[in-house]
């Protein structure tokens, strides 16, 4: 062929998506699926969040408001910013493209961590920016190295937290000191797609570093997670108003959808399903972490939605012999973890069903069937 694609895209790992409900129905000629494959939420979405798109059908042949002004108040006001401090995206994923458009070229160096989540490298990628990984220490970020990492070149630093697959948070006082250690020419993104389910008495307040004055700060969320609405595409994130404003300049006009602008405003003041949400996500926890010592299983205690269990070499055969069972979960090989499983928290009957098959899964490995 001889039109190619721009140099950057030869650096990008292609992406393995997990298999969906649908092709693993017809691969396998099963009917009953479960997927705790992609950290969503089991109890579905908002039901404010249902009903307020109910009501906004009969608008779907009008644009949405470009600057989503009514949901970037009701988040501004709710955490004490102004409505300019506030960026949204079609799904946190579009935040994390607005960044590296607007902040990265050729020369700029970005860091992440080994073992992180893989949308960074995509579109730092994108830009023919370069990549810079630290190894984790002890399967959580070593914000020691990372600053130790930090050149002249460094724009950006994504710190997720907790970690997308460990689970693992890094604590208010490594953050104290990272931070101290982090110059004014370089934006230290909080990932936080998981804060909500974490309640941790040592994670950080990130926005505290924003109402202190650092303008060198961005905190992302995202309503995919405990809101349940990953199916919508709705994230947002808080920073300095001189940090936004350039999100705004390269973002899509109208990539927040009129549906998902009201759906938001409705799920945030969805008080008593986020409870829920959390309340559920953590009785799961609990049992796995149950099960998996029951069956001598070496696991991450974990701070989100998710948790990654070590199976040892056997790890991907297992995850597809799962799979004939019509249970998805995600192989962790693409994130330098080859021997993990990360399994999504489900509802208390998914993970049980989840825990009967990987008992019978692993009996049957141990006498030699
Ligand atoms: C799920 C996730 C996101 C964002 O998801 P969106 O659906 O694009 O909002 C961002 N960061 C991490 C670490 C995630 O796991």
């Amino acid at each position: 062929m001889s039109i190619k694609p721009q140099r950057g895209l030869g650096a990008m790992e292609p992406y393995a998506p997990g298999k969906s409900i649908e092709a693993v129905q017809r691969e396998y000629g099963l009917e009953d699926i479960i997927k705790l494959a992609s950290n969503e939420n089991p109890l579905g979405p908002s039901p404010k969040a249902v009903a307020a798109i109910q009501d906004a059908l009969s608008q779907l042949n009008l644009y949405p408001d470009s600057q989503s002004c009514v949901l970037r108040e009701t988040i501004a006001h709710s955490l004490g910013f102004d409505p300019i401090q506030i960026a949204v995206g079609n799904g946190a994923d579009d935040i994390i493209q607005q960044v590296c458009l607007a902040y990265l070229d050729e020369n700029s160096e970005v860091l992440v961590s080994r073992s992180s989540f893989p949308v960074y490298d995509k579109f730092v990628h994108t830009m023919r920016a370069t990549l810079v990984k630290t190894p984790l220490r002890d399967y959580r970020l070593d914000l020691e190295a990372m600053a130790d990492a930090i050149t002249a070149k460094t724009k950006l630093v994504f710190v997720c937290n907790p970690n997308n697959p460990t689970g693992t948070i890094v604590t208010a006082g490594e953050v104290h000191t990272f931070m101290d250690k982090v110059p004014d020419h370089v934006l230290v993104i909080f990932d936080e797609a998981y804060y909500e389910f974490v309640a941790a008495a040592a994670y950080p307040d990130s926005l505290g570093y924003l109402r202190k004055g650092h303008s060198n700060v961005m905190t992302m969320r995202t309503f995919s997670k405990a809101y349940g609405l990953s199916g919508l595409r709705l994230g947002y994130a808080i920073a300095a108003p001189d940090v936004i404003a350039p999100l705004y300049q390269v973002k899509g006009i109208f990539t927040v959808n009129l549906l998902a602008q009201v759906a938001g405003i409705a799920a945030w003041e969805d008080q008593d399903f986020l409870q829920k949400s959390i309340e559920v996500n953590r009785a799961g926890l609990r049992f796995f972490y149950r099960e998996f010592a029951r069956l001598g299983l070496p696991y991450l205690e974990s701070h989100g939605n998710f948790i990654l269990v070590n199976l040892g070499p056997r790890a991907l055969n297992i995850q597809q012999q799962l799979l004939a069972r019509g249970i998805i979960v995600r192989p962790c090989n693409h994130y330098d973890l080859p021997e993990f499983l990360r399994i999504s928290v489900g509802t208390e009957v998914q993970n049980a069903r989840f825990i009967v098959a990987l008992e019978e899964i692993l009996s049957k490995m141990a006498s030699g069937e």
